[in-house]
């Protein structure tokens, strides 16, 4: 069944979908069809309650994510403050040009590996530096919710899964429910309507 919000579908690819393995192209120029994009990848990200999206995700490879982080529960840096307030927000060319040494271990999920969370170690700050899509280039220290999930969608440009980073314990714990999703999506050609 497609269910349909003001008479359009949205798609997101599932694991298994090649697409999601590659290493995206940056974006050229921002124009008309990158607009649309992000556009679309924004109606999409919500209609399935997701917190960011990547390109890949959305079956292009492009160095484009778009995120609605919720505020609520910060942990004080600066792009929160400034960034938070902009949601949603489209990032193009995102890097990061710094990670903290620590581990800070949270759940994650993502929309292209369906009901799955596990915990994931990542460093609890990065410098962000990216292109808005106004043409601002922005290039910040983001902490909490909002560094994890730039972490989280900058991997997905990088053809790399939350799934890629877990122990090596957590890892055989979801390696049968991987497995399973990766069957499902077979036969949906590692598609997800909705
Ligand atoms: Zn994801």
């Amino acid at each position: 069944m497609i269910f349909q919000k003001n008479g359009k579908s949205y798609t997101v690819c599932t694991v298994g979908a090649p697409v999601l393995r590659e290493i995206a192209a940056p974006v050229a120029v921002i124009d008309d069809s990158v607009r649309q994009l992000a556009s679309e990848m924004i109606g999409a990200m919500h209609y399935f309650n997701g917190i960011g999206l990547a390109a890949p995700q959305y079956g292009k490879s492009l160095r484009l994510v778009v995120i609605d982080v919720p505020g609520g529960n910060e942990s004080g840096s600066p792009g929160e403050a400034m960034l938070l307030p902009r949601m949603p927000l489209t990032l193009i060319n995102p890097e990061i040009v710094f990670a903290s040494g620590d581990c800070d271990e949270k759940d994650e999920g993502c929309l292209s590996v369906p009901g799955l969370y596990a915990p994931v170690c990542r460093p609890s700050r990065v410098v962000l530096r990216s292109q808005l899509l106004d043409g601002e280039f922005i290039e910040i220290e983001c902490g909490g919710l909002l560094g994890r999930c730039i972490q989280h969608e900058l991997d997905h440009l990088d053809g790399k899964l939350f799934i890629d980073r877990l122990s090596p314990k957590n890892a055989r714990e979801v390696r049968g429910d991987v497995d399973r999703l990766t069957r499902i999506g077979q036969t949906k050609n590692f598609r997800r309507n909705k």
